[in-house]
């Protein structure tokens, strides 16, 4: 059986993997195809791993009406490979000489994860072009689930208000 790699005394591989959209999941799974002895965990900071983040304009335009059929797999669907998922906790630290991850909880606890190899797939942050009043309330960069449901909120509280005069 293929195994990612050895330690001295036949333990499986610990894989982290940091970020649960395509790329963390896509390695995530990767890994596990690759040796089904690895322990691989991904740590997650929002609530919607493998969730199509292409897909969010055919969101807000009805054109889906559900969001939950934006995801590409289930969280039960993912664990079920094999995957340990850490959901709403995000990565704030790395010892690389050490070997550890630091994480923190939505409720600010901190969690330790110490691993072997690591994977960083935090994706990109949207770039803010030098616009006056984008710092305002109610103007939403649109790059995840949480800024989707967030605009959307907006923009029905705006429909229903046109709706209402
Ligand atoms: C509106 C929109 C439409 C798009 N349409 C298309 C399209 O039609 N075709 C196409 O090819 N591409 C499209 N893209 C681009 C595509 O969505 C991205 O290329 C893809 O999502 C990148 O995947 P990723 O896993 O690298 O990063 P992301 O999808 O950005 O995911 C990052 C992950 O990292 C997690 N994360 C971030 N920081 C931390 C941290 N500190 N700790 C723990 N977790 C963390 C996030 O929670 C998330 O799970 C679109 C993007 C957007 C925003």
């Amino acid at each position: 059986m293929p195994r990612l790699s050895l330690d001295a005394l036949g333990n499986p591989v610990r894989l982290l993997v940091i970020g649960g959209s395509d790329a963390g999941i896509s390695a995530a799974l990767r890994a596990r195809e690759v040796d089904r002895t690895a322990q691989v965990r991904v740590i997650v900071a929002d609530s919607f791993p493998n969730f199509s983040i292409c897909g969010l304009p055919f969101y807000l335009s009805g054109e889906v009406p559900d969001w939950h059929s934006l995801a590409h797999r289930t969280r039960d669907e993912i664990e079920a490979h094999g995957i340990e998922l850490h959901l709403e906790e995000r990565a704030i630290e790395i010892d690389a000489a050490g070997k550890q991850l630091v994480t923190q909880s939505r409720d600010g606890q901190l969690n330790h994860y110490g691993y072997d190899r690591i994977v960083i797939a935090t994706g990109a942050a949207p770039v803010k072009p030098a616009i006056a009043g984008l710092e305002l309330r109610n103007v939403f960069v649109l790059h995840t689930m949480e800024e989707c449901f967030a605009l959307s909120a907006t923009s029905q509280l705006r429909w229903s208000s046109n709706f209402r005069h």
